[in-house]
């Protein structure tokens, strides 16, 4: 039997804190290339941002090609003395292995190598159809040098995905609670006030553009965007941070900032998205407030997968490993699902979420046995 666990304390000792590799990719490559894997490792760069590595594995020619989607790079830390165990010594203690990246997400693609290993040695090595591993090193950063010029490389040569399980850990409370369809889209915006600069005490031959930013801003939280659809929660405007940068304490200044997020639902697109919130902002100015709201470019689209034969797959192995029935959900962040969906259908499924990108994070050794044992029954219920 392969060992998740032995794999996942492998993989958390390599500090792969995005964009460094650290030692991760070429741990699967290695140990994929020795099960029969052809292994590719791709850099890929583009002015002003990181390189970052990436790896594909494919075993089979044949269909169905079934890819395993992640990402080894992780999060930083942050101080590691207020951790309990150093975040990359992967120490297990009491059943349960700390270290970064333990569900978020080097758990899961060790699970999945254990189960894949399986799964070979039982059919003499050689799969019914395809199976393949891509893996990014960039999703934790800005994921332009990851998930979607792998994914357009790979097309490039021919690779044909017909399903695809990505393992980010997005059960809820207990493995085998969630499996994710979709996920909502993501929007960064800057809200921008205009208005005149001068002195405090002389307020009329100045335009303090700090009262429009607020009124703008109480306009644009007070009202919901939507009350939700039948598969999303309702969409949400968050405001990040309020930018003045005004150090001096009797000077009006000339301009004021706001950024926010909004997470959006299948009720909208970028461009009504856009419209919704600009209209909200005009009428809340009512001519009276100079401003303009700078988009940011997004690579973080709303969708959802249909549920199909390939859902049954996913759902029955969770139901017959963990008896239980899992909620089929679009909650939470984005992924790369939302590049993967071009491309082939996707299901999510990983570990727990609870300690991900936090201090102490964590992982039952349990969960990745039981985790294994659900990738493992998807490889034989799907080539079967
Ligand atoms: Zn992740």
């Amino acid at each position: 039997m392969a060992d998740p666990v032995a794999i996942a304390r492998d993989l958390i000792r390599c500090p792969s804190v995005t964009p460094a590799e650290g030692g991760a990719l070429a741990f699967l490559e290695s140990t994929l290339k020795a099960a029969g894997f052809t292994v590719h490792r791709m850099t890929f760069s583009e002015p002003g941002t990181d390189d970052v590595e990436n790896l594909y594995a494919r075993i089979g020619t044949a269909a169905p090609h079934l890819m395993f989607a992640g990402h080894t790079d992780v999060v930083p830390a942050g101080d590691p003395a207020i951790w309990s165990h150093a975040p990359f010594s992967a120490d297990i203690a009491d059943g349960v292995l700390y270290g970064r990246g333990a569900v978020d997400m080097k758990g899961a693609i060790a699970c999945k190598v254990a189960a894949t290993l399986d799964y070979l040695a039982a059919t003499g090595g050689k799969p019914k159809g395809s199976i393949s591993f891509l893996i990014t090193g960039d999703e934790e950063g800005i994921a332009v040098n990851g998930s979607p010029k792998l994914l357009k490389w790979a097309a490039g040569r021919g690779e044909k995905f017909d399903h695809c399980v990505l393992g980010e850990p997005g059960n809820v409370n207990e493995l085998g609670d969630t499996i994710k369809l979709g996920r909502r889209g993501s929007q960064n915006g800057v809200l921008v006030v205009a208005g005149k600069q001068g002195h405090v005490a002389y307020p009329h031959r100045a335009e303090n553009p700090v009262r429009g930013l607020v009124k703008l801003m109480s306009a644009l939280m007070d009202e919901p965007l939507d009350a939700g659809s039948p598969k999303f929660d309702p969409s949400n405007l968050e405001f990040t941070s309020i930018d003045i940068g005004n150090k001096t304490v009797n000077l009006i200044p000339g301009e004021a900032r706001a950024r926010f997020n909004i997470r959006f639902n299948d009720c909208h697109n970028y461009a009504s998205l856009k419209t919704l919130v600009e209209q909200r902002a005009e009428k809340a100015a009512a001519g009276k407030v100079r401003w303009k709201i700078d988009w940011e470019p997004s690579n973080a689209d709303v969708f959802y997968t249909e549920p199909s034969s390939f859902t049954d797959v996913v759902i029955g192995a969770v139901a017959e490993v963990t008896g239980k029935t899992p909620k089929l959900s679009t909650s939470g962040g984005t992924s790369d699902a939302r590049f993967i969906k071009d491309y082939c259908l996707v299901v999510e499924f990983g570990l727990v979420g609870t300690t991900m990108h936090a201090t102490d994070e964590r992982v039952p050794v349990k969960d990745l046995q039981v985790l294994t044992a659900v990738y493992r029954r998807i490889l034989d219920n799907y080539f079967r």
